[in-house]
């Protein structure tokens, strides 16, 4: 009978499309359809550090729920449906734009050491970088003439993409403000979609602290994955303590794998 027929297919017994560093990606229930999965993996420098940190694929999934659902809901396209479990979201399949979209506000990072700016000085306006998405060049930054040149997006997606990058991060920068938390840089992937002869470019991929630079407003506290890059421990705890402030995590929830644990009364 039809209603016996469970649409749930067990993971183990899902065909596994891709495997990243840090997530999963599985064939979904119906065709147009994948399931992200979050690992607890974290890399840095293109892999050569690499570590598992228990709980980290359970907050990445639910912080970036909450962003990629806010961004559906005030009309910038993305590729989230819905979340299935503490680990699992469905998205739409995308064909990925091969790019890492970095939006800067503050310098930091490969700024701050490429053009010599002190960490944490305000940029004179937001600026947007483009890196082509090759692990074997380490991610090279590329201009919007090599991206033409090459075709892997013509003039009119960059604008698309430049577009969505600036909603994305002004939606972002006020909603981590309203948290207390300075945005200071981060990467977004876009993907393109196809619904009959028309194309669009949306959102895809992740937007976690593992992909933002996240400063707390007062004391300059880093609450994203430079805890891990620059061995500071306590990245579990910095996830959680953003999740928490934008409200997604009840306090009583335990993220990590163990047990039962012992309720303080
Ligand atoms: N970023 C990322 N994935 C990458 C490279 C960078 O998510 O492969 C994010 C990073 O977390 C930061 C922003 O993009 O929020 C800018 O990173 P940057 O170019 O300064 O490089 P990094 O210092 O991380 O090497």
């Amino acid at each position: 009978m039809d209603f016996l027929k469970t649409r749930y297919t067990p993971m183990n017994r899902r065909r596994r499309i891709y495997e990243g560093k840090a997530k999963v990606l599985y064939e979904g229930p119906e065709p147009g359809t994948l399931i992200q999965h979050f690992k607890d993996d974290a890399t840095a420098f293109n892999a050569k550090k690499h570590e598992v940190i228990d709980g980290k694929g359970v907050l990445n999934n639910r912080i970036s729920e909450y962003i990629f659902q806010n961004l559906n809901d005030i009309g910038v396209p993305t590729h989230f449906i819905r979340r299935l479990n503490m680990r699992e979201q469905l998205i739409r399949e995308v064909e990925i734009i091969p790019l890492e979209v970095v939006v800067r506000n503050v310098a930091a990072g490969s700024l701050a050491k490429r053009l010599g700016l002190e960490e944490g000085t305000q940029l004179p306006r937001s600026i947007i970088e483009f890196y082509y998405k090759n692990d074997a060049l380490d991610d090279p930054m590329v201009s919007e003439e090599h991206i033409t040149a090459f075709g892997w997006a013509n003039p009119q997606e960059i604008d698309d993409i430049m577009a969505l990058a600036i909603r994305v991060n002004d939606f972002l920068s006020g909603l981590f403000l309203g948290a207390g938390i300075r945005l200071v840089d981060f990467k977004m992937e876009t993907g393109r979609i196809w619904e009959g002869d028309m194309m669009r470019i949306v959102v895809a991929d992740e937007i976690s602290p593992d992909s933002c630079r996240l400063w707390d407003v007062k004391s300059a506290d880093k609450l994203d994955k430079d805890r891990f890059r620059r061995d500071m421990g306590g990245l579990v705890e910095a996830y959680q303590e953003v999740a928490r402030r934008l409200g997604i995590l009840g306090e009583a929830e335990n993220v990590t794998a163990g047990g039962p644990r012992l309720v303080q009364p």
